[in-house]
């Protein structure tokens, strides 16, 4: 691969040779930076994955960046709002259908899921069905740019949540099955849906199969220690973490127990 774009600043104009993020203004603890939105392609189409949350400032600058080229999909990575709030409108400014695992939230007939191979000119999207983080998660393989678009199921800094309509069963067989995958296609980097590209993808993943299979350990033993409550265990696995975060980790807390107790 050539071309890895990684700006000193931050996640905006981060990128591939031909994966640009052009980062959404709606930064916080959960969405880091804010949420990547990215632009697929260089010619004269494109496809668009995330919208981001529905601010018309960033929906505006992102149809400008796209000085008319057909967009012909608008792809969601998974239906939380921060990726998905914008792409009604988005679809409207740009005049293309919103593709997404969840019909929910798609515009138009055509759905997406894993196995789909989606085109933007002769560039190729593989669609890889995750998911973990949320029921309806999937990541993009950009074989020519050997780089993998990862949603919410691989962040950029840190690590992510399983939120309520996830799973962390389904969860740790994705990262398994993403580090696989990376490894078999060799991929160069990971564009995640918050926070930096990341260089290394097998290293990432490592990682993060690291840290919650560590999580799981810890949870068991502080239930071993007393601990039966879910915010119980939050002050203690969590202790070290800020207590502003402690709900999103008790959330966490939650998934984790399901899965140990289901
Ligand atoms: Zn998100």
């Amino acid at each position: 691969m050539s071309g890895l774009r990684i700006p000193l600043e931050g996640p905006d104009g981060a990128g591939t040779d031909h994966a640009l993020n052009l980062l959404a203004p709606n930064p916080s603890e959960m969405t880091l930076d804010g949420t990547n939105t990215w632009v697929i392609g260089r010619g004269e189409e494109v496809l668009v994955v995330d919208p981001g949350p529905d601010d018309d400032k960033h929906l505006a600058r992102v149809a400008e960046h796209l000085e008319g080229r057909r967009v012909a999909a608008i792809l969601l990575t998974h239906g939380h709002h921060d990726h998905s709030g914008g792409a009604a409108t988005f679809a409207g400014l740009v005049g293309a259908p919103v593709r997404a695992l969840d019909p929910a939230h798609r515009l138009g007939e055509e759905g997406l899921g894993d196995g789909d191979v989606l085109t933007a000119g002769d560039l190729e999207v593989h669609v890889v069905g995750t998911p973990g983080h949320s029921f309806d998660s999937l990541c993009f393989w950009l074989p020519r740019d050997r780089a993998i678009l990862t949603g919410d199921t691989v962040l950029g800094r840190g690590t992510t949540v399983i939120a309520p309509d996830g799973d962390l069963a389904d969860y740790l067989r994705s990262l398994d099955l993403l580090r696989a995958r990376a490894e078999r296609v060799g991929a160069e980097a990971l564009l995640p849906g918050h926070g930096p590209v990341l260089p290394d993808p097998i290293g990432a993943l490592d990682g993060y199969i690291a840290h919650r299979r560590r999580r799981l350990d810890q949870i068991r033993e502080a239930r071993r220690g007393g601990a039966a409550t879910p915010r119980e265990i939050v002050e203690i696995v969590y202790a070290d973490v800020d207590r502003s975060l402690w709900p999103a980790a008790e959330m966490s807390v939650r998934a984790q127990l399901a899965y140990l107790d289901g």
